[in-house]
This record gives structure tokens, sequence and C-alpha cells, in this order.
């Protein structure tokens, strides 16, 4: 028998997440964002059940290969655009919209031999100070990729760095607004925090949206708002069974350092889950775990390949029985949902880094 971990994508989950932020971007397009091989689900099976969005934004040109090989004829943005000039022969070849956030990627679009002119996104440096013009300098790029016979439309975007927190998106907004007054073309501004809470502002919509984390079902706000309160479902399970059971004495430990150690006579589980799964070593005793659909808790030090849980409340529970890392427990099991964002939590990091930390040894299979 193979070694019991296994993820699952949820394809009806991941159509189900887009037809809420569908209905929340209300007539703006959505480029579902699928960078980081979508967020660690993989960009094929991330596909099947994210065909339903009006492009796909992402920022590796090998990414972009797989979705077109897969089929998709329709939009294709590039988040970081150009890395290098010979990066825009490929998106000529494949035709593949791309962001324009530094000057040089408009001296090589210039020197760039096309027949067809490429669909491109002029980025604003809002405030995040991460990528794209300042607000200075941003009216003098428009204007030179307009000047381009290599450049059809141009769109105006930003990225938010606070819109899941109290510094918010008003003061952001205000400066692309100013930025980009007046220019022809399209908008995009929102990611998934931006979307979902302030997505009543026709401003955040305008014409493309930019969710990412939501459509794998994480809350984009945790611990503010859970997925449940947004109404998404988790488009990722990781699971794996018990393979030992230990009966600790009083004063007897489980796992490297001893962190845990027995005040009581307690059974505790054994399961094939570790760090190079990907599930996060700093997650201390007390992490979230479904154990046979039932809620207990990690013990001890994470290790490479196996981590301890709590079977004190489980008297049933034994080798082989279930458990949930996160994502949601078998229908067997009642179906109990373990947020990604609450083991998160515990391991001090969010849901979008546990699901891009999926480790290459884990088989995944999608239902
Ligand atoms: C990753 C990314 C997004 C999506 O962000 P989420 O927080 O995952 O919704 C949107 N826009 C840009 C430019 C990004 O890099």
């Amino acid at each position: 028998m193979p070694r019991p971990i296994q993820a699952t994508i949820h394809t009806g989950a991941l159509r189900h997440n887009l037809a809420r932020l569908r209905a929340a971007a209300g007539a703006a397009r959505v480029w579902a964002v699928v960078k980081a091989d979508a967020y660690g689900h993989g960009i094929e099976r991330a596909f099947a059940g994210l065909r339903g969005a009006d492009g796909f934004a992402l920022l590796d040109l090998r990414e972009a290969e797989r979705l077109r090989a897969l089929g998709w004829r329709g939009p294709v943005l590039l988040l970081e655009g150009a890395f290098e000039p010979r990066d825009l022969e490929l998106c000529s070849r494949l035709n593949l919209w791309h962001v324009v956030h530094r000057p040089e990627q408009i001296d090589w679009l210039a020197l760039h031999k096309t027949h067809q002119p490429h669909q491109v996104f002029l980025k604003l440096n809002s405030g995040m100070n991460r990528l794209g013009f300042t607000p200075p300098l941003y009216r003098a790029a428009y204007a030179r990729l307009a000047a381009l016979a290599q450049v059809g439309e141009i769109g105006h975007m930003m990225h938010f760095a606070d819109a899941d927190g109290p510094r918010g998106i008003a003061a952001p907004l205000a400066v692309f607004a100013a930025a980009a007054e007046g220019l022809p073309g399209e908008r995009s501004v929102a990611n998934s925090a931006a979307l979902l809470r302030h997505g009543q502002d026709a401003q955040v919509r305008a014409d493309w949206v930019r969710p990412g984390i939501a459509l794998y079902g994480s809350s984009p706000d945790f611990p503010a708002h859970g997925a449940a309160h947004w109404g998404l479902l988790p488009a990722m399970t990781l699971a794996t069974r018990l393979v030992a059971v230990q009966e600790l004495a009083p004063g007897q430990s489980t796992g490297y350092g001893a962190r845990f150690t027995a005040d009581a006579p307690m059974r505790i589980g054994i399961a094939a889950c570790g760090y190079a799964d990907g599930y996060p070593r700093v997650a201390p005793t007390g992490t979230p775990v479904l154990v046979d659909g039932a809620r207990t808790r990690t013990l001890g030090r994470v290790s490479m390949d196996l981590l301890a849980v709590d079977l004190a409340a489980l008297p049933r529970a034994d080798v082989g029985s279930a458990v949930t890392l996160w994502g949601q427990a078998a229908p067997a099991h009642g179906g109990a949902l373990l947020p990604i964002d609450e083991v998160a939590q515990a391991a001090g990091t969010l849901g979008y880094e546990l699901m891009c930390a999926l480790a290459p040894r884990v088989p995944v299979a999608a239902d």
C-alpha cells in the first residue's frame, strides 16, 4: 500500500467559488488568478473548475504555455509582464496580455517585431512600492505606450497593499483615479479582499477583478471573516491516516525535543504527514486537525514525515483512522470542514502559504 497521504482538489468547489466571486463582481469581468501553479492546486486541475472565468492571470511564462496547451484561447494576463525582451516573442506567439510596470519594458516593446499589437495593462504604484510607475511618471509612460505600433489597447491597474486590513482602499484608489483620470482604457484594481470587502463600490469592481485566494476557498481577511462568512468552499483537502497509536503514561513525551508531555495517561495517534509534505513545521501543539471527522489537536513537534494527534477524546480512533489536515473530511465521517485558514493561523501564516507549499511528493487527485 502506498503511503496514505493524499491531496484532493475539489472541482465543484472551484466552480462554486468562481460563481460566488462573479456575483460580487457584477458586470465586471473576472481574471481567475492562477499564479504559483494555481496556488498549489495545479493549473490543469484548477482549469477544470475555473474555465468559466473571463481570463486567467499568472506570471510564469511556462504556466501561460500550459494554459494555452489546455485549449484556453481567451485572455491570459502576465501580472509582472516581460522579464526580458525575448519574453515578448512568447507574448506574440501565445497572444498574452502583459503588465508594464517599469520603463525598460516599454523600451523592449518599442524594439519588438510583431504583426499583432499587444494588449497591455499599465501598472500604477499607488503606494505599495513593489511594482508600478509612481503617479508623477504614470502619464508619461502611458503616452510612450500609446505611441507604439506594437501596443493595442492599454488598460490601467494597481494592487492594494491592505485591502484586508485597517488602511483599506480609499487612499490608493484616490491616487489611481487621479493618475488615470481621463485616459482611455479598462481598469482593474481588486484582489479577493477588495472585491469581497469593498465590491459594492463600482470603482473597486471596475472593468476587471483579479481574485486569487478566494477562488481556492480561503478567506482573504481571516480571522476578521472566515471562508464560510464569504460563502466559499475549500478547494483543497489534505488528508492522511494514522499509521501508529501510542499510549503515553504521565510524564512521557512525544516527538523531537519532547515538546509535549502527557500529564495523565493518554492515547495519541501518529499521522503520516510532516513538513516534507508541506505541513508547517512551526505548527505548535494545539493546531486543529480532524480524526475520522472529529476535531482534535496536534501534539509536539511536526517532524519530516509524521505528526502526533491527541486521541484522548476519540477512543474509537485507531491505526487506519482518517486524518484531515485541512479541507473537508470524507462524507463517511460527516464531511466536517477544517478551514485551511485556522491551521495557517495556528502556524503564524496564511492559507496562501500552506496551499502553495503543498510538496511534490504528495499525490494529488481531483474530484
Ligand atoms: C496575486 C495577485 C492577485 C490575487 O490576489 P488574492 O489576494 O489572492 O486575491 C491580484 N492581483 C495581483 C497583481 C496579484 O499579484
